[in-house]
Parts: structure tokens; sequence; C-alpha cells
């Protein structure tokens, strides 16, 4: 791990890999939380027979803090804690109270504010927790114990190398992970996602799998799909089998006051996705930290299927920009996404 000492070296490391030098944390043990402290972001001693170690016991989120013209902007805060508390429900972790964990990340943030990069450089947050019990003999029981820590990162322009249309493989068997457990940001979840990933790397040099057991067009190893047009936005509705992303959410919602029609629908590979390719419509992944990111070509069945020109789709490149705009604060917010840390 790497100390960030000034975040313009540090946007040129390679992502997820350099972090602020202080990160909040905080133990629950006899059932209560101790007072959050901000400690140095350093290793630190885990007991081998440790819950999450042998039993996955490990939950996280993603989100991001942008310099705006007005200070540091924490984006849809709110929601993040949420989602984070309903991935430690599912895993039947400790949940940290809303107020613990939003004071925790606001602090945290507070101690690194001269680590946030300019735009299009962010400070990535990676609130994580842990169950710590001290218990191979857990196996069937939660994690009675548990750990919570804020760590941050400030990192560069996700293309940085420039815009670049991705290639999926398109996988109309498998899920990605157990129908019930899908809206669980758990560790356990890309685990499982892994075999996919890579054989979909060595086989096709597909940068993602596109997950579509039985047809049903659900969403990538770590993003969200939404297809879109001139006039329509279309992704999944929300159920069990696939994370929930705020960006999704966003986009969403971005999306229909810019005059789009928002449809959320179930998407059937044959039916709805295939045709769709065909007459030229655009595919996109969404989440943290690409906001955005154009599909060019997805592998079906040993073709290789082009969308469009095999470009990012400019309905694609309006949606990430208008968006990017309200992260950074380069245009207003109605939506009261925006907070100051
Ligand atoms: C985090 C994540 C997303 C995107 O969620 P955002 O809140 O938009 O960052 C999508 N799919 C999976 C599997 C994820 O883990």
């Amino acid at each position: 791990m790497k100390i960030a000492t000034d975040a313009n070296a540090a946007i040129k490391e390679k992502f997820g890999t350099v972090f602020a030098p202080k990160m909040m944390v905080s133990h629950f043990k006899d059932n209560t939380w101790t007072t959050p402290t901000l400690a140095d972001t350093a290793p630190f001693p885990m007991d081998p027979c440790a819950h999450v170690l042998h039993y996955a016991s490990a939950v996280f989120e993603g989100m991001k803090a942008h310099k705006t013209p007005d200070g540091i902007g924490l984006f849809r805060l709110k929601d993040h804690v949420a989602r984070l508390r309903q991935s430690a429900g599912l895993l039947y972790l400790p949940v940290p109270d809303t107020e613990m964990a939003t004071a925790m990340i606001r602090d945290a943030v507070n101690a690194t504010q001269d680590l946030v990069p300019d735009p299009p450089g962010a400070l990535y947050i990676r609130p994580t927790l842990l169950g710590t019990q001290p218990s191979i003999g857990a196996a069937a029981s939660p994690s009675t114990e548990a750990m919570f820590y804020i760590l941050l990162s400030p990192v560069g322009d996700y293309f940085a190398k420039g815009l670049k249309p991705l290639r999926l493989l398109i996988e109309d068997r498998y899920e990605r992970t157990a129908s019930t457990f899908g809206m669980a940001k758990a560790g356990g979840n890309y685990a499982s996602a892994l075999g996919h990933i890579m054989k979909a790397r060595q086989e096709h040099d597909a940068d993602q799998v596109l997950f579509c057991p039985q047809g049903d067009v659900q969403e990538t190893g770590a993003a969200n799909f939404i297809m879109l047009d001139d006039k329509q936005l279309l992704t999944k509705p929300l159920d069990t089998s696939f994370l929930h992303g705020v960006t999704r959410d966003s986009l969403l919602r971005l999306a229909s006051d810019m005059g789009y029609k928002v449809r959320e629908e179930n998407i059937d590979l044959q039916k709805d996705l295939l045709p769709w390719i065909e007459r030229g419509g655009e595919a996109a992944l969404s989440g943290t930290a690409a906001v955005l990111a154009g599909v060019g070509e997805m592998v079906y069945q040993g073709n290789v299927l082009q969308l469009r020109d095999g470009e990012i789709g400019p309905n694609t490149l309006k949606l990430r920009q208008a968006l990017v705009n309200i992260q950074t604060g380069q245009a207003a917010d109605p939506y009261g996404w925006r907070e100051r840390v």
C-alpha cells in the first residue's frame, strides 16, 4: 500500500493502490461501536481465525468527493450510507448507525481535503466493514464483532488514456452471484464472478462479462447495464439479483429531466438486446468509478457484434457529461445530491 503525499502525484498511480495517510475507524464489540477515531492508514493486526477471513463477512461502499467551485462536495452520501447498511444487514454484520457512518465519512474526507484532486480526478471513498469475531466455529452464525473503516484514495480520470469503448462478453447461462444476493455490495460476490471474467478476458479479450442468465440481462461484474438512444433509456428494474447503483439511479432521474423516456423494464437478450444492437442503439455501463462507460462491441456465441460504429455513443457522452457537471459543481444540482463536506 502506498501513502499519498500529494494529489497530483497520487493520481498518476494505478487506481486503488495509493491512499490518504489517515482513515476513520470504529470497532464493534460487546454490542457497541467504539468512538470513531482518525488512525494511520497502515496494516492492522487481524486474528487468523477472524470470521471475515473464513466466511467472507465483508461488505463495502464506493463513492466520491469532488472538488467544486464552492468547496469539496460529497456525492449522494446519504444513499451510499443507506446501501452500506443494507449490505451489512444482508450479511448479518453489525450495522453501523446512519449517524455514525455519515460522520465518519465526513470526518475522514475533512482530514484529507488537501488530497482531493482537481476534476476529472476525485477522492474515492471506500467504507469497509469486516466481521472480526475470532472464531472459525461461527460458520453458521453472524460475526458478533466487526471493524468499520473509511479508506480514501485520490484518483485521476478513469479514462486518462482517452475514452475507450468496452468489449463485453454476453454470458447467457450463469449468473454473477446468487439471485437473492446481488443487491449486497459484498466481496464474496466479486469472488464468485471472477472465474467468468477471467475466461472472458483470456478467450475473448473482453473487458467485462454481461450476465444474462436465462436471457435476463442483469449487469456486469462491477457496473450496471443501460441501453439508450436519442429518445429513451432502458434498464432492468430493481430486484434482488443485481446491485442497485447510485449512478444508475442518478442517470435515470437526469435522463428523464433531459427529455428521455426512461423505461425500467426487464430486458430479454433475444427479444430486446440483440435487436437493439441491430437497430443501432447504444449501451453503457454505469458505476461510481467510470460514471458511464460506452460499450463498443459485444461477443455472443463466438461472434463479435459491433454497436453502431464501435465508438462511444453520443447519448452516452451527453448523459455522462451532464452527471459529471453536477458532481463537480459545473451545473446546478436541483436534486440535492451534492453535499458540502
Ligand atoms: C458498486 C457496483 C455497481 C455500481 O454502483 P454505483 O453506486 O453506481 O457505484 C454496480 N454493480 C456492482 C456489482 C457494484 O458492485
